[in-house]
């Protein structure tokens, strides 16, 4: 299950990632097999993930 869907920088192709990848910067493939780092940008993705454990999800 992915939260949202990020276009791959190099082909463009959607990409399935969850809302913890991002807060967690990870590194993700595309459909076609590209790696590339997920980039939270100015750290919302990590405070929705904190704001959402407090509440126990
Ligand atoms: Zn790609």
């Amino acid at each position: 299950m992915s939260d949202f869907q990020i276009p791959c920088p190099k082909c463009g192709r959607n990409t399935g990632v969850k809302l913890e990848d991002v807060a967690k910067q990870r590194t993700v493939s595309c459909p076609a097999g590209h790696l590339f780092e997920l980039v939270d940008d100015g750290g919302g993705a990590k405070d929705v993930v904190d704001l959402l454990k407090k509440f126990g999800r």
